[in-house]
């Protein structure tokens, strides 16, 4: 599949819109599947020049495409085309008012991909950690059932606008000047329903909260987006649903800062077991105790580093990142009475 865009298409690199346009148009009508029913070769190469038309026709994905080429455009969420109708629903009316020519086999209206959702999704760092798989509700709006999206109530019908005769535009007349505005009325619908359906008030929709489950794999970060195929808006007229999108954000932590697969901690020490030197029990993200061993004379601010005690990594590399701990350092801010007279036969010592 990674055929070259620019090949597919037969166009130069700095072609312009119009050119590949031109280019598309001639290639998907040699390889439509009206005219080559049965044929799985040409079906197979008219969606590959409709990626290469969809990526090249958008000038944020073929910037991508131009820098990053194909593993550029999947690490960005494109995936191609499924099927043959997934590239009708794509392009809707693309076909049939540009190219002058049907869309849909049959001659059938294309149909519509319903909309996109998004969810934004908020994880704990130890979420993140592990991984999970987790159940959402989803608002969604789906067509209404006791009007079958029609928004009239059932045994009624929308009526044809009689302010504007169903045209959707008034002109309004200025001297010698008439201009066409939306009709005031039918807000441009052209219809009216004088008995709206009691259900979803006329407007054919009613909220569903769907029931979805994500799996979050172990290592995502905030800002990454989770594509649910199919998940989102059911289509208008029975076109296929859109996507759902969760994006992801991550609590702040009350002990462990995240850089990557590198996590930071901080080490409070004690005066005295900095100088001296000392083990102490720290408890890692996932709970589980890990000893971390101060050397005598650690300094205010080292970093001390616990391997593979970090975040998983994303880039492809196994294991995880480390843990890194700074020690801070507490200086006493009272003393006991014996605590002051060893410290000044430390300093009279030290002279
Ligand atoms: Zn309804
Ligand atoms: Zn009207």
């Amino acid at each position: 599949m990674a055929d070259d865009y620019y090949e597919l298409l037969g166009v130069a690199r700095d072609a312009d819109g119009s050119a590949i346009k031109k280019a598309y148009r001639s290639l998907a009508l040699k390889y439509h599947p009206d005219r080559n029913p049965g044929d799985a070769e040409a079906e197979a190469q008219f969606k590959r020049v409709s990626e290469a038309y969809e990526v090249l026709s958008d000038s944020e994905k073929r910037g991508v495409y131009d820098r990053f080429g194909h593993e550029g455009l999947k690490g960005r969420g494109f995936g191609g085309f499924s099927d043959v109708d997934d590239i009708f629903s794509h392009f809707g009316d693309l076909f049939g008012d540009l190219f002058g020519f049907g869309g849909r086999r049959g001659g059938e209206r294309p149909r519509r991909r319903g909309a996109h959702l998004r969810y934004d999704l908020t994880l704990s760092l130890e979420e993140c950690l592990a991984g999970l798989e987790k159940e959402l509700e989803i608002p969604n709006q789906v067509g209404c059932d006791r009007c079958d999206g029609a928004g009239a109530e059932p045994g009624t019908k929308a009526q044809t606008c009689g302010t504007c005769q169903g045209a959707g535009q008034v002109r309004v007349g200025r001297g010698f000047i008439t201009m066409a505005t939306t009709c005031p009325r039918c807000r441009g619908r052209g219809q009216v329903i004088p008995s709206p359906c009691t259900k979803c008030q006329g407007a054919g929709q009613v909220e569903r909260l769907d029931r979805v489950t994500v799996r979050i794999p172990a290592g995502v970060d905030a800002g990454m987006k989770l594509r649910l195929s199919g998940k989102g808006q059911p289509g208008p007229d029975g076109g296929p649903a859109g996507d759902l999108y969760v994006v992801l954000d991550v609590a702040a932590h009350d002990r462990f800062q995240r850089d990557g697969a590198e996590l930071l901690a901080e080490l409070p020490l004690s005066m005295v077991q900095a100088t001296l030197g000392d083990e102490i029990d720290l408890v890692t993200l996932e709970g589980e105790t890990e000893r971390v061993v101060v050397p005598p004379g650690t300094q205010p601010g080292t970093l001390l580093r616990i391997q593979g005690r970090g975040m998983p990594r994303l880039d492809g590399r196994d294991g995880r990142g480390d843990l890194h701990v700074h020690t801070v350092v507490q200086i006493p801010t009272t003393l006991t009475e014996t605590q002051r007279s060893l410290l000044m036969q430390f300093r009279d010592a030290a002279d």
